[in-house]
């Protein structure tokens, strides 16, 4: 740390991404990604002359993207704002709507970045542990006075809520903004984009990363009504007006106009996760019950951290968190059959290795 950097920062614990290790092919199964490419027509769409147009700046609006995603989910394109990732559009809500006194409250068990965030806007942030069998409780989130976030379906348990106690957690807190990521929502949970009409203090965030398999160009959008997504915008014209590339927004609005392919991966993604779960499951293991693009899973007669050194040393990679109440645990990423098969040759190697 240098001299220079502002007091109120030098307690900053960066988020942790899932490591990208170099010394050897692994199979990764630990940062949520797509085992599929991109919709082919991305690849169409990034062609050499929109490559020789990028002497130019890109639409600050990005409005060919949002129209193709109001097209999609039959909004207005103007409750729609698009981010760098839904990272950006995350870390917009926090400066936005969290300040002053008023604090932000998020499971104590979810996504590494609500602390982080918490910390870079210097907010007061209160911690909801979940309950027993790892769900989120709604009623705990009722009257709170602060800004809300849940992510729906949780990481990195996968559980999700119905739609209805989502509303529930809108409908109690008038007075504050509630903010769901739906990062994976895509994979069989209810989004609550339909009650944006309904709640004016509703945000609603999803993420190109993971669905729709373009988690390396950075691309996410917020939905809500337009007094909100003002305000957003007001936040991203005051950092970054030019957030997404043109190639970005290329891409972004070729794969949201798949729709079939999409349908297919996810499609995939899910049968893939159920075969997992039961794979899983006969051979001991503890599965929670995802609605997302990775199983939470706590292996028979070892812990999560022996577990996940064993898999890395066979060349599979899957997340630990050595945190309180998730030591049993790994998460782990659906990927394609052939990964599949060799996370469960590599496991019931694993489990009859002597102790
Ligand atoms: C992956 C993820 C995101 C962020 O994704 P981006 O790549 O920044 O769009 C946001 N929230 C949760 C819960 C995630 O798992």
């Amino acid at each position: 740390m240098s001299r220079f950097l502002d007091e109120r920062l030098a307690s900053l614990t960066p988020y942790v991404p899932g490591e990208q290790p170099r010394d050897m092919r692994y199979v990764k199964l630990n940062t949520n990604e797509s085992p599929f490419p991109p919709s082919p027509r991305v690849a169409e769409a990034l062609s050499k002359e929109r490559i020789n147009r990028l002497n130019l700046y890109p639409d600050p609006e990005a409005l060919g993207l949002r129209c193709a995603l109001a097209e999609h989910y039959g909004l207005r394109e103007s409750r729609i704002i698009m981010g760098n990732g839904s990272d950006e559009l995350l870390a917009f809500c926090f400066m936005a709507f969290c300040g002053q006194g008023r604090g932000v409250a998020y499971p104590a068990v979810s996504y590494g970045f609500y602390p982080v965030y918490a910390r870079l806007c210097c907010l007061n942030a209160l911690e909801i542990p979940l309950r027993d069998n790892f769900t989120v409780c709604p009623s705990d989130y009722f009257w709170l006075g602060r800004t809300i976030v849940i992510a729906n379906p949780n990481a990195p348990t996968g559980i999700a809520l119905p739609r209805v106690q989502l509303e529930s957690i809108a409908a109690a807190n008038p007075d504050n903004v509630v903010i769901v990521d739906e990062a994976y929502v895509d994979f069989g949970a209810e989004s609550a984009l339909p009650l944006i009409e309904k709640y004016e203090n509703l945000v609603v965030i999803q993420t190109f990363s993971k669905s729709r398999n373009l988690a390396g160009m950075r691309l996410g959008f917020a939905a809500a009504n337009e007094a909100l997504i003002g305000d957003l915008n007001t936040i991203k014209s005051s950092f970054n007006p030019y957030n997404l590339s043109r190639l970005a927004c290329l891409a972004g609005e070729a794969a949201v106009r798949d729709r079939l392919y999409f349908a297919e991966c996810t499609g995939r993604i899910m049968r893939t996760r159920e075969e997992l779960s039961k794979a899983l499951r006969a051979l001991g293991f503890t599965v929670l019950p995802s609605s997302a693009n990775f199983v939470f899973a706590a292996p028979p007669r070892m812990s999560g951290g022996e577990y996940y050194l064993a898999l890395k040393a066979r060349g599979v990679l899957v997340r630990y968190f050595d945190k309180s109440g998730l030591r049993d645990f790994v998460r782990i990423t659906v990927g394609d059959d052939a990964q599949m098969r060799v996370l469960l040759d590599k496991t019931a190697e694993i489990l009859e290795e002597p102790k």
